[in-house]
């Protein structure tokens, strides 16, 4: 049986670093240094540290509130049966 001669180290190393092109802000399309941030719910890509903020955290907060808001609006529907 032939196995794989790079190590899982290695394999994990390759996993966790991105390649250069892939290190463009999905969102402004800007090159970016460091990890990034998960650009979801915008995109499914990475994005800066600027569009984190901007629109990805924002975004997402009002994701959270319109769940909230479909919860109450259920509850209170629940009651008046
Ligand atoms: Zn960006």
């Amino acid at each position: 049986m032939k196995r794989s001669t790079r190590t899982a180290d290695q394999i994990r190393r390759e996993l966790l670093r991105p390649s250069e092109e892939d290190r463009v802000c999905s969102i402004c399309k800007e090159p970016y240094a460091g990890w990034g941030n998960n650009a979801w719910p915008v995109n499914n890509g990475r994005c800066c540290n600027d569009c984190n903020w901007i629109a990805v955290i924002p975004a997402r907060l009002r994701d959270m509130h319109l769940q909230e808001d479909l919860r109450a609006h259920k509850l209170r529907r629940e009651k008046r049966k």
